[in-house]
Formats: C-alpha cells, sequence, structure tokens
C-alpha cells in the first residue's frame, strides 16, 4: 500500500507518493535521489516533515526520506572545557536531541533553538531561527548533493545567502539535498547573550546578559509549550507547521500604527504577522471547521483532527486575504507547498 504523508508530516496532511525510500546512509539518500534524477521521476527530500503542507492528492513522485545518523566532534585545543567544537552532523539526525546533546555536553550557541521540530538537515534551508538564534550564526558549512552538477559541493556559511528565513537552498528549491551539517561552537557552561526580551523576562536577566545552557534550555522549551510549539501527539494546537506566515519586512511608511516592528540593516522594519493577524479580527482558536488557527498561538494554523489539505488553504487563504484588507499587507507562508498553492 501506498505510503500516505499525512502520516509523516506535524500537520498529518498529504496524500499518497507514488514510491517511498528511506534513506538511512548518505549513500543511500544520494543513489535514491540519482536514480530517480536519471529516471526523470519528481522527487521530494523529507525530513521530519515539520514545514511542509502537501496536497491531498499526495505526491507523483518519489519521497526519499532522510534518515541518516551520526554527530561527530573535533574538539579545538587541549582543554575540552572551553576553546571551539566543530561538530559534524548527519542530515538525518532529530534536530532538537541534537540541541540536548549539544546543551548537555555544553557546547554553546544552539540552546535557544530548543523544542524546534525535524531534521538537522532542513534547519539550514529556511536557516531556522526562534527566541534571538538562527543556524546562520553557528553553522560554519553545508555540504549538499548538488542535484543540477551531479556532484557533491560544500557551501561555507557565508556562501548559502543565509536571510530571515531564507537561505540559497530556500530560494533553488530541490536542487541541493543537505547530507551533512558541520556547526562551529564554544565551550562553557554560560549560553549566549540572551537578546530576546521575553526569554530574558522568563530568566530575570536583562537582555543581552548570559543565563546557565540548561535554564536557557528548559526556559524556551517552557515557553514554547505554552504556545503550542513543542509537538504533543495529544495536543491538537501543535498539529501545525509552526508559523505558517513569516513576519513581513517593510518601508517603515507602510507600518501600520501601533505595530510592533523591529529595524532591520537595510533601514526597512520587521513586523508581527502574529500581530496583523489578531488584528485583521482573526484571534486565537478562530475558525469552525477541521482546521484553525491554534488556541494559543495566531501564528499557527492547526488541523483540528480530519482536516484536508483543502481545509487549511482556505483558512489560510481566508486570514491572508483578511490581512491585506486591513493592512495592505500580503503575508507570505513560510512553510513549503507540495502540490498545492495558496
Ligand atoms: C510546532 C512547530 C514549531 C516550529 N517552530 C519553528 C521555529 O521556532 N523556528 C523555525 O525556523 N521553524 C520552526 N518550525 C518549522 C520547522 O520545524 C523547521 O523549518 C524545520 O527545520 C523543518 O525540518 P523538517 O526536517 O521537518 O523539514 P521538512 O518539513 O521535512 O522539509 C521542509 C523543506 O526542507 C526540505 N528538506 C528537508 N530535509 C532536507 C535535506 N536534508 N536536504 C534538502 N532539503 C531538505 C524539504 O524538501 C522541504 O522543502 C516549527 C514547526 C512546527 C511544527
Amino acid at each position: 500500500m501506498a505510503e500516505l504523508l499525512r502520516d509523516h508530516t506535524t500537520l498529518r496532511l498529504g496524500g499518497p507518493a507514488r514510491s517511498w525510500v528511506r534513506a538511512t546512509t548518505e549513500a543511500d539518500l544520494v543513489d535514491a535521489v540519482r536514480r530517480a534524477d536519471e529516471a526523470r521521476e519528481p522527487v521530494l527530500v523529507l525530513g521530519g516533515g515539520s514545514n511542509l503542507v502537501v496536497a491531498d492528492a499526495g505526491f507523483d513522485g518519489t519521497v526519499v526520506e532522510v534518515a541518516t545518523t551520526g554527530i561527530r566532534a573535533d574538539v579545538e585545543g587541549d582543554d575540552p572545557t572551553c576553546g571551539g567544537v566543530v561538530v559534524t552532523v548527519a542530515a538525518g539526525e532529530p534536530w532538537d536531541a541534537f540541541v540536548a546533546t549539544a546543551v548537555g555536553r555544553r557546547w554553546v550557541g544552539l540552546e535557544a533553538l530548543s523544542g524546534i521540530p525535524g531534521s538537522v538537515g532542513a534547519t539550514p534551508i529556511q536557516n531556522v531561527g526562534a527566541y534571538g538564534q538562527e543556524v546562520a550564526q553557528t553553522l560554519a558549512s553545508v555540504r549538499v548533493w548538488d542535484r543540477t552538477l551531479r556532484g557533491f559541493r560544500t557551501f561555507a556559511a557565508a556562501d548559502c545567502g543565509f536571510g530571515y528565513r531564507t537561505s540559497r537552498f530556500k530560494a533553488d528549491p530541490g536542487r541541493h539535498v543537505v547530507v551533512e551539517v558541520v556547526f562551529q561552537l564554544r565551550q562553557g557552561e554560560l549560553a549566549t547573550p540572551v537578546t530576546y526580551a521575553e526569554l530574558a523576562r522568563t530568566l530575570g536577566v536583562e537582555p543581552g546578559e548570559r543565563a546557565p545552557m540548561d535554564a536557557v534550555r528548559d526556559a524556551v522549551l517552557g515557553l514554547r509549550r505554552g504556545k503550542g510549539m513543542v509537538l504533543d501527539a495529544a495536543d491538537h494546537d501543535t498539529w501545525s507547521a509552526g508559523s505558517f506566515f513569516t513576519n513581513p519586512v517593510l518601508d517603515a511608511g507602510a507600518l501600520p500604527p501601533d505595530a510592533p516592528s523591529w529595524l532591520q540593516p537595510d533601514g526597512r522594519v520587521k513586523t508581527s504577522a502574529a500581530w496583523l493577524i489578531e488584528h485583521a479580527g482573526f484571534g486565537k482558536g478562530y475558525g469552525v471547521g477541521p482546521a484553525q488557527v491554534s488556541g494559543k498561538h495566531t501564528l499557527a494554523l492547526t488541523n483540528r483532527g480530519g482536516a484536508s489539505t483543502r481545509d487549511l488553504l482556505a483558512l489560510a487563504l481566508e486570514v491572508r486575504d483578511g490581512v491585506e484588507q486591513r493592512f495592505g499587507i500580503r503575508l507570505v507562508p513560510e512553510p513549503v507547498l507540495v502540490g498545492c498553492e495558496l
């Protein structure tokens, strides 16, 4: 029987795949992609399915599920308790388990990214970020299989085109299969300075101060749970793809009065998509059907059980158009849409 994408996505949406390969080694991963490419068969590279909206019709091609494993740490210098560590991680490693390992071993720089679902290999795709950290800050390089050039390539962080929820990999969809990610971390007891105001308040420190690694991880997980942003099969508020829309970056003049704003390096301002959605009339829990705005966070669109992708997209369209009518700002979806569009 065909494998169903809905059994592999956190939204629990998506129909059958024509064929399915679960690759547990790098050689199998590249081989599966190469063979599908030679047969001119569409390929969907799948990690944890936590940033995907897949059509009810499914995927008419080969899904290659990345299930490779391995974490290798090279400590720099003689003293294993300070200095740097270069950590090479296979794409299929679960992200949050890796963050837990890093925090436990006092590798500094990923702790604020606790609780994000999915695989390590997907993190460079949209430059995963939360609570003041993003992978671009600690990522040293990404090794990929380039489907166009049919060879391995290594991109240093500076060549990854990282920006807010984007990268060269996201900009050129499907071309690069991430096989390994290398992080350059420091070692120490204290986390990187806490820059996110809500996290600083929770930790009882001033923005810019440091706090112990475990405390930061615990605080982030607590805050995320309160927003339905840690996966929990029993909680429909977490049957989502996380934030459904990115925070818009605008010219200052286009910012609605009273909307929160953060100045960007290019002089423009980033505002809060959650604020826009809420103030356009779509509060927490909005919706009557099987797809609704999360009861804990206006930015997450959720499957209450039994929703179809069609239901979810109808809700997404209503929210997007409602915000556009109210504020003249068109929200852009954050997840990758497969076989469907908004
Ligand atoms: C509850 C919840 C909370 C979330 N919170 C955050 C957050 O705080 N910050 C944030 O940035 N994101 C967040 N997300 C989004 C998501 O977790 C991340 O984008 C994550 O990195 C996706 O990983 P994945 O393995 O599940 O990717 P998938 O959903 O499987 O795939 C996403 C995209 O990446 C591609 N891809 C996956 N693996 C590879 C690979 N090895 N090589 C090439 N392409 C690949 C896929 O083809 C697809 O285009 C959240 C999601 C959920 C459900």
